[in-house]
């Protein structure tokens, strides 16, 4: 979840046209550009946007040109966007074009830029598919380029015990409000696989021999110093990654809970070394 600008309108529309001058789409003009103009006037929001109905129908022709132009530059520019983690779930790598609206639904926003999101592949491929919006209105995506609550700090990963073998979960911030509580809520549902749980439980395991290297040493870790190396923590994440990283949004999570950084801070020992097989 980044906030990034949204690409120019003027620079969508000058695509469309063009692109309508060539055959079969100079009939079809006139509805495709109303069907951006009504995309942009409600920010991609598909609780306000309805899939334009074109006669006669033209939506695989619509599909196809995405493919067709997947390596023009301007798809490559959105692609190739320097981010510092997914806009869309947070994961560490970038890469790969998403459909804010699925072009299965709306093809007619299949190359629209404002509907093309820099993502992950795992976003572009994985378990968020053809959902666009759940059952009530507070249920959809958060829009990168449109929704400016994705700059602001969303989530954080809870710690569920026992520690030894710990869970996470993706939580909304507390103290948004309950409809941004619910937007961010089906948002991570619906963007988060099991590579986020994986990453959860691999920051888990090796925080401990961090916590080790960063206070040197015998003694035990005390409860102070675990708070101030968690906190170090958070900020470098958001530095680096950004504020709604997956990084960002563990170390955040550890940061409100007490009980979960004493258990790493006490299992922070000093390795002892293996021996050696004779
Ligand atoms: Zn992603």
């Amino acid at each position: 979840m980044i906030k990034i600008d949204a690409p120019l309108a003027a620079n969508d529309d000058a695509h469309l046209k063009k692109l309508c001058d060539r055959q079969p789409w100079p009939p079809h003009y006139a509805l495709w550009q109303a069907a951006y103009a009504g995309y942009r006037s409600h920010n991609g929001n598909p609780w306000y946007i309805a899939p334009t109905a074109f006669v006669p129908d033209v939506s695989d022709q619509q599909t196809a040109l995405y493919e067709s132009q997947s390596s023009s530059q301007r798809i490559v520019m959105i692609r190739r966007m320097q981010l510092k983690s997914c806009p869309m779930c947070g994961s560490s790598v970038t890469g790969t074009v998403d459909h804010y609206l699925p072009k299965e639904e709306f093809p007619e926003f299949s190359l629209m830029a404002a509907n093309l999101v820099p993502a992950c592949s795992h976003c572009n491929s994985g378990k968020k598919g053809r959902t666009f919006r759940g059952a009530t209105p507070n249920e959809r995506f958060i829009h990168p380029y449109f929704d400016t609550l994705a700059g602001e700090p969303l989530w954080l990963t809870r710690i569920i015990p026992p520690y030894e073998a710990a869970q996470f979960e993706a939580a909304p911030l507390p103290g948004l409000s309950a409809n941004h509580s619910e937007l961010v809520t089906f948002h991570l549902r619906h963007v988060l696989g099991t590579q986020f749980d994986r990453n959860a439980d691999n920051l888990w395991a090796t925080y401990p021999q961090y916590l080790r290297d960063e206070v040197g040493g015998t003694a035990p870790v005390s409860p102070g110093r675990a708070r101030k190396e968690v906190a170090r923590s958070l900020r470098t994440s958001i530095l680096t990654s950004g504020e709604n990283s997956w990084n960002a949004s563990f170390f955040r999570g550890l940061s409100e809970d007490g009980e979960a950084r004493k258990y790493l801070a006490r299992v922070a020992r000093t390795l002892t070394a293996t021996p050696l097989p004779l």
